[in-house]
């Protein structure tokens, strides 16, 4: 039998929504709530990807299915296909599973030609009426369906407004749009080189190939990246008859919502613009009215919209977002959905639903989208503030926030300048641990290169600051003093405005909003969060001013501590600098010895911000080339420190590089050659525990020691060794019984195939998500910004492994070495603490294979917090 490819809007519900996107679905459900609906018929998700799979072609037998589906639908509205008598006219809208809203195509008034409008205008005797629809039509097929220029027209009707010498689009006559209509179809002729389609039949069949096609519009596939949603899902198209907003004074199209999305207050909000159709609401041409003004001139329309409002929220317990249209003085429902809103708003919403009665804690849980408490966390950039906006350029989303600012080239700058009152942005090819106080007093950090797991977008995400990483299209000039972007010249104190949430990049001034979590929503949909997940939530915190943060933003421990991190503030690099360029065991442990006491001091502030729960200490694991000297003041500097000459020192640094030095000398590798550096680490975090448990004898500190790389179990043995020795003396000085644990990150794929025997030396497993991924593809994590756009052009992914973990790769290494870990030693602890730690369909993927716990930047943990309760519900229904 042959597959189903169109449905009548009786015979679907909202539980269709895969098969029939979220438009269809609820168009049908409206439709069984007896509301009133124009009727019309859905063509399914699954032939557009039919349509795909056929090489952009739609089949017989799903062309067959339309026709069939026209038949029915003008039997059920009484109207025809290009009939003289009562013809039939329809909307073609597209429909995702998600709302992708503005991202596709829409035609209106199909099914016109010269006949038709001729029996519109007699029947309605509204002459005007029917050559505005015919004019609208033609304008929008030649755009949407044949990618005539929308411009080309408004140039016709420019020209027709000026020689009327009026100045609106209503102020034209039927014989001035009936002129216009036929200046439209010699356009398209002259365009396209072929007659405008007369008949119904072709125009619908064009109509729904174009809504087909744009699904993969270019808008389209950013817009579903930056909301992880898959192309493979397909858009729906709905094939609705149409109701005429624009038939004069008694008629209207607006947009309502049962609540206010802007802040979540329970308060009907709705527009409505008299005599327009939908088109004209949104593109903001004309300013609609508040709904209320039509009580007096329309009061059973306001009635009954209010009543279908509340019959729609209460059915589908969720703030609603409508489409209607007035036709004549007849109410229509064209659309409802789960209204988008603000963060504000979806906390508030989900709060007062369930103080209400309306939905559980678990519904309120599932109806906030986690990334979106990012702009609550965060400043952020108005809707509208966007909208009139000039984008200059676009870059990886780095780190959340919105910038705004005067360029500076240097991080000294930024400092100077940031100390002098002025909101400053820093703009860099690339940063380095030296620019971290210039990233501080900036409002954002802007890069040319690098990954969302570079310098700049780790530390940046750390901070909580606003970060646009990798933006290739900014080039430089040779002295690095000014750069071009979006065609036009940026110098030192020009100002530019991004969005690290999007990645996107604007021309001058923006106003941003502030972020603010102080609230009672946010309280209560968090702690019902923390009541519904079962995997806890971590920080990744390198210094104790990150933990208090992750602590206030209810972080259960810290899951990673990037112990080198620490010597990116003050002058402390110079000890670290010593360090890595000794050439004998006693000039390192001269250096160790100063680094010691402070990696201890820091540990200490960590224990203590985390009052007993778990710290993972991580021991140094510096790709080299991010923390050698490179300015020769510098050099000069750490040679006067170290005794040498500056040639002696350059030779070292030469000695040092490496041709790959993310697969250099770091992790695991550095103790194995020192083993000084283990001890000194190992004596550090005992230390800070034993202190720290001393002040707090209620607490019990149980101090995580972990060693990156691991590749080979036997480096595991080597280095835990170390470790060991030098904990249980320290202990065994100091008399204690205090107990810790040794284990590693799983960042190695070698590591998780042999996880089983990794496990009979470590106590612990964490997923450092960031190398495994490098070394699975084999992408260079700082450097795959530069290809990737190729690879979603091409669509061989879809998205950036480094921000969204790739499930079926390095997810199943994952799952493995689960698996083997637990056969090992089953009661071993399993978490990740790579960047995917904060990303809700990562964290998701984490809970399904029963990791014990994410670990994230401190502003992501409210995100991974409600993105964990949710994959604990969804699994739950599984
Ligand atoms: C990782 O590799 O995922 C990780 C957390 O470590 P780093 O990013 O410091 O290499
Ligand atoms: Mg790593």
């Amino acid at each position: 039998m042959a597959r189903k490819w169109v449905y009548l809007f009786t015979e679907g519900n909202k539980d269709m929504r895969e098969l029939l996107g979220g438009k269809g679905a609820n168009l049908a459900e409206m439709t069984n709530l007896g509301l009133p609906v124009p009727q019309g018929f859905t063509i399914t998700t699954e032939a557009c990807t039919q349509y795909y799979e056929d090489g952009r072609q739609i089949n017989d037998e799903i062309r067959g299915q339309i026709a069939e589906y026209i038949g029915k639908m003008e039997e059920i509205t009484g109207k025809k296909f290009a009939s003289k008598e009562n013809p039939l006219l329809v909307s073609v809208r597209s429909g995702a599973r998600a709302s992708m809203p503005g991202m596709m195509d829409t035609i209106l008034n199909l099914g016109l030609n010269e006949e038709v409008v001729e029996t519109l205008a007699a029947k309605s005797n509204n002459p005007r009426w029917a050559w505005d629809c015919y004019r609208r039509f033609i304008q929008m097929f030649s755009d949407v369906v044949m990618e005539v220029s929308k411009s080309e027209f408004e140039k016709l009707i420019d020209a027709k407004k000026a020689e009327k010498g009026v100045q609106n689009d209503v102020d034209l006559d039927a014989e001035d749009l009936k002129d216009l209509a036929n200046q439209f179809k010699a356009k398209y002729k002259d365009a396209i080189g072929k007659d405008f389609p007369d008949d119904p039949k072709v125009q619908l069949i064009e109509a729904v190939k174009a809504v087909f096609r744009s699904w993969d519009n270019p808008r389209a596939n950013v817009y579903r990246r930056d909301n992880d949603i898959p192309y493979s899902w397909g858009t729906a198209v709905n094939v609705q008859m149409m109701a005429f907003g624009n038939m004069g004074p008694t008629s209207g199209s607006g947009v309502a919502f049962t609540r206010d999305p802007a802040t979540g207050e329970n308060k009907f909000y709705a527009e409505v613009l008299m005599n327009a159709q939908g088109e004209d609401v949104v593109s903001g041409v004309r300013t609609p009215m508040k709904i209320e003004e039509i009580k007096k001139t329309l009061p059973e329309i306001y009635d009954e919209l209010i009543d279908i409002a509340n019959k729609l929220e209460d059915h589908y317990r969720d703030m609603q977002d409508m489409e209607f249209t007035i036709e004549d003085g007849k109410l229509y429902m064209l659309q409802c959905r789960n209204g988008k809103r603000t963060a504000k708003a979806a906390l508030k919403i989900a709060h007062d639903m369930v103080n209400e009665g309306m939905i559980d804690k678990k519904q309120a849980v599932l109806s906030v989208e986690p990334r979106n408490l990012d702009t609550l966390l965060h400043g952020s950039f108005s809707k509208d503030t966007v909208k009139k906006a000039t984008q200059v350029g676009k870059g990886l989303p780095a780190a959340p926030g919105a910038a705004c600012g005067k360029i500076v080239f240097t991080a000294e700058e930024a400092k100077k300048q940031a100390q002098n009152g002025e909101k400053v942005v820093l703009v860099r090819r690339e940063t380095s641990p030296e620019d971290i106080e210039g990233m501080k007093a900036a409002q954002g950090i802007l890069t040319a290169r690098g990954g969302m797991t570079s310098h700049a977008a780790v530390v940046a995400r750390g901070m909580g600051a606003c970060c646009v990483a990798g933006c290739s299209d900014i080039v430089f000039a040779e002295d690095e003093k000014s750069f071009t972007l979006g065609g036009k010249t940026y110098k030192e104190g020009d100002v530019i405005s991004f969005d690290g949430s999007t990645g996107n990049i604007y021309d001058g001034a923006l106003p941003v909003q502030e972020g603010a979590v102080e609230d009672d929503d946010f309280a209560a949909i968090m702690e019902w969060a923390d009541e519904i997940r079962t995997m806890q939530v971590r920080t990744n915190a390198d210094t104790p001013t990150d933990a208090k943060k992750a602590r206030e933003l209810g972080a259960q421990g810290i899951g990673l501590c990037r112990t080198e991190h620490m010597f990116f503030s003050g002058n402390r690099i110079d000890a670290f600098r010593e360090m890595i360029v000794s050439d004998t065991k006693e000039e390192r442990e001269a250096a160790l010895d100063k680094i010691l006491p402070l990696q201890q001091g820091d540990f200490e502030q960590l224990f203590e911000a985390m009052e007993g729960d778990p710290v993972t200490i991580r021991f140094l694991d510096p790709p080299l080339h991010e923390f050698v000297p490179k300015d020769e003041e510098d050099i000069e500097k750490l040679a006067k420190a170290k005794g040498k000459t500056v040639e002696q020192v350059k030779g070292i640094i030469a000695g040092l590089k490496e041709a790959n030095p993310m697969m250099g000398h770091r992790g695991c590798r550095l103790p194995i050659t020192y083993p000084e550096i283990a001890v000194m680490q190992t004596k550090a975090v005992i230390r800070a525990a034993l202190n720290v448990q001393k002040k707090h004898p209620d607490w019990t500190i149980v101090p995580e020691l972990e060693v990156p790389l691991v590749g080979i179990d036997k480096e595991m043995a080597f280095v835990k060794n170390i470790i060991v020795e030098t904990a249980d003396a320290e202990l065994k000085a100091a008399g204690s019984d205090m107990k810790y644990k040794v284990g590693t990150m799983i960042e190695i794929p070698r590591a998780a195939i042999t996880a089983d025997e990794i496990a009979k030396e470590a106590e612990f497993f964490c997923f450092g998500t960031n190398d495994l991924t490098q070394m699975t593809f084999g992408f260079s994590r700082d450097d795959a910004g530069k290809f990737l756009d190729a690879y979603y052009d091409k669509k061989i992914l879809e998205n950036d492994p480094f921000a969204k973990l790739d499930q079926d790769g390095v997810g199943k290494l994952m799952k493995l070495a689960v698996k083997l870990g637990h056969e090992t030693r089953p009661d071993i602890s399993i978490g990740i603490c790579g960047e995917h730690g904060g990303d809700p369909s990562s964290v998701e993927f984490c809970n399904s294979i029963g990791l014990d716990y994410v670990s994230c930047s401190p502003y992501r943990v409210p995100i991974a917090r409600l993105a964990a309760a949710q994959a604990a519900i969804k699994q739950s229904r599984k």
